[in-house]
């Protein structure tokens, strides 16, 4: 089973590796692009919080609001 996280993620603002896991939500996309992961995270420097989207595998769209 693959992570979402990748260990090469920085936060956009500063660059800084260090984040916390805030949320994990799926979301509907355009028409045609089915459903995306989006999941939040928060930088443990600066703080800044941003969102990444990503499209959802067929299983976490079975495990959607599941876990
Ligand atoms: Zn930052």
């Amino acid at each position: 089973m693959t992570p979402f996280e990748r260990p090469d993620r920085c936060c956009p603002k500063c660059e800084h590796k260090g984040y916390m896991f805030r949320a994990r939500r799926t979301v509907d996309g355009q028409p045609g692009d089915g459903e995306f992961v989006e999941t939040k995270y928060r930088c443990r420097s600066c703080a800044h919080e941003w969102r990444e989207r990503i499209p959802a595998p067929p299983e976490l769209k079975r495990a959607d609001g599941a876990a």
